[in-house]
């Protein structure tokens, strides 16, 4: 079977696995807009359950997923000036850029044409069997058949903003702080032995009262540095 997978993020690329694994034979291209290692943000956590569905499906990308992984099994609250530290189930992160390394060498090494810069849009679907719309959250391909797949995307209501930081966090690390404009409050994870992924999250209402909608990116990281500097121990 020819199988066009438009988008190389993780599911057009786990699929593109899976499939190989399931049929050899089957002729595969991956078609990915962004050029080879340019994906966008810091590390992804994920758990046992997950690793385990992977270690069954693809022994050989789970084990690399997982040697490439920091392990946690606790988690940290910060509640004003309280912290709590509680037993927690094994938690799992990893750079999305190491994810999608490793993800692209095995599906390479099963057989999977990888192709970078390469859009496909609705207009330009590649001559295949089958068509695989893996272009992510705001998939055009998805988009333009909404009506035939029943798709709808329910916007959340809270602004929120993926970090990366130099502080190695221990565990999973939950942090509310109390402004004069209500409650803000981030979630960590360490990635790497070397950064952390720092996912900072407020209502609407705080956002703009702290100014955090007006702010330029550098001016709106420096007052969120400062707002968790007692989590962040100094780091940027
Ligand atoms: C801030 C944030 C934090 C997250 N943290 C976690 C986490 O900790 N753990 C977790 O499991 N998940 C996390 N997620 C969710 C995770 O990122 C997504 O579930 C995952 O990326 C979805 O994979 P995907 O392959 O479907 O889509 P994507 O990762 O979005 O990949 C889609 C790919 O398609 C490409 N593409 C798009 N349009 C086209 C086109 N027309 N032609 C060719 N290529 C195209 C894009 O460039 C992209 O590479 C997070 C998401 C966000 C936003």
């Amino acid at each position: 079977m020819k199988v066009a997978c438009v988008g190389g993020g993780p599911a057009g690329l786990y699929l593109s696995i899976l499939l190989k694994r399931q049929d050899p034979s089957h002729d595969i291209t991956v078609h990915e807009r962004d050029p080879e290692g340019s994906t966008y943000g810091w590390g992804v956590t994920y758990w046992r359950g997950l690793l385990d569905q992977l270690h069954a499906r693809d022994p050989e990308s789970a084990r690399a997923v997982e040697e490439n992984s920091v392990r946690w099994n606790q988690g940290v609250a910060h509640v004003r000036h309280l912290v709590t530290r509680q037993p927690g189930d094994e938690g799992h992160g990893i750079g999305r850029h190491k994810l999608l390394e490793i993800l692209a060498a095995r599906a390479r090494a099963l057989g999977v044409r990888l192709e970078f810069e390469r859009e496909i849009t609705p207009d330009t679907l590649p001559e295949a069997d089958l068509v695989v719309a893996a272009d992510g959250v705001h998939s055009a391909l998805r988009t333009r058949h909404a009506q035939h797949f029943g798709a709808r995307l329910t916007p959340g209501r809270n602004p929120y903003v993926w970090l990366g930081t130099t502080k190695v966090f221990d565990s999973f690390t939950f942090a509310f702080v109390e402004t004069g404009h209500g409650w803000i409050w981030c979630y960590g994870y360490p990635f790497s032995s070397a950064r952390s992924t720092c996912v900072i999250e407020c209502s609407p209402g705080t956002w703009t009262g702290l100014g955090l909608d007006r702010a330029r990116d550098a001016d709106g990281t420096a007052r969120l540095e400062k707002l968790f500097a007692h989590v962040l121990d100094g780091h940027p």
